[in-house]
């Protein structure tokens, strides 16, 4: 069952920029669902679009069958309880004036859920929860590494009981060695929680590790859609193809979709909006269709979609 619908989510700012330009998807149930894209891909405004911490421009979102677009505000604060954000920088996220129990209290104290012995309870359960020692209650941010920074920011979006967890970027600002262990923690979690998971990264290795189903976006757009196995096995995107061909398995440091060797990269590629916009970039441009039109995401085979028109000419002749 879907626990979250994304139907032709758009966002246009300054009337022009389409930073996110009608993504569908569909995340079931107890499943992480990977969105991977470079700086500039989008998926950032595409998280914070979701609880509508932005609003759409058009579009339509529905969580556990419910329709959240057209929430009024009020409305729209109290399912926020069940959607809840850990974002990337764990530095720069927290009020280096308040004590851990403040911090991971506060949306107990925001949402009126709980105060007195009642908050501090719940505050000592999640920081079990999240492995941070009790004896830290009472200590400020700077006084923490940043992995046990990033458990404060799991514990405090926690403390709600959600069912979606959209996490953006959550490892990418912590040391190689830390990352694992916050993975690792999340994995946990949500086997213990029954949570949903949308992660947003630029790490292909992090999607594989923890990831059901994997997406790509580029320029607003989703260009490849499939289970895990699809799109790192069988990928069919020119993009997902040159991503995947350049990352030597065994060598962490070549993992980062900045690291590809495309001719060139997202901001320098210009897409002057007519055609593919990926073809700027894209060594397998050739039909004409490439430079006239942009192609939809399309089915080709069980759960696994693809945005090319060579996949489209492929399909309707196969
Ligand atoms: Fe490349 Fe053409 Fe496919 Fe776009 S539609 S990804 S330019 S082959």
């Amino acid at each position: 069952m879907s626990l979250l619908e994304v139907r032709g989510l758009t966002k246009v700012f300054n009337r022009t920029v389409r930073a996110v330009d009608d993504v569908s998807l569909t995340i079931e149930e107890g499943a992480t669902f990977g969105l991977l894209g470079e700086s500039g891909s989008g998926k950032s405004t595409l998280a914070r679009l979701i609880p509508r911490l932005i609003e759409p421009t058009a579009g339509e979102l529905y969580f556990d069958g419910r329709p959240l677009h057209n929430l009024r505000d009020h409305e729209m604060r109290a399912m926020r309880e069940r959607i809840q954000i850990v974002f990337q920088n764990p530095f720069s996220s927290l009020n280096p004036r308040m004590t851990v129990r403040q911090l991971i209290g506060e949306p107990l104290i925001i949402f009126g859920r709980a105060t007195g012995s009642a908050l501090d309870a719940r505050v000592h359960e999640m920081m079990e929860l999240v492995g941070l020692p009790i004896e830290y209650l009472n200590r400020f941010p700077h006084e923490f590494s940043g992995g046990q920074r990033q458990r404060i920011m799991i514990a405090r979006a926690l403390i709600l009981h959600p069912r979606l967890l959209i996490l953006d970027e959550p490892t990418s600002a912590l040391d190689v060695s830390v990352q694992a262990q916050v993975l690792n923690l999340l994995i946990d979690l949500q086997k213990r929680l029954g949570l949903t998971y949308l992660l947003i990264t630029h790490d292909l290795s992090v999607v594989r590790y923890m990831c059901d189903q994997a997406a790509l976006m580029y320029l607003g757009k989703i260009i490849e859609w499939g289970t895990v196995d699809q799109v790192f096995h069988t990928p069919q995107h020119p993009y997902t193809q040159a991503l995947l061909a350049d990352i030597p398995s065994t060598d962490p440091d070549q993992r980062m979709l900045e690291r590809i060797s495309l001719e060139s990269d997202i901001f320098s590629a210009r897409w002057n909006g007519h055609g593919c916009r990926f073809s700027p970039r894209c060594p397998a441009a050739q039909i004409g269709a490439c430079k006239t039109s942009d192609p939809s995401l399309i089915p080709t085979q069980a759960g696994h979609r693809v945005a090319c028109h060579l996949i489209s000419t492929d399909s309707a002749t196969s």
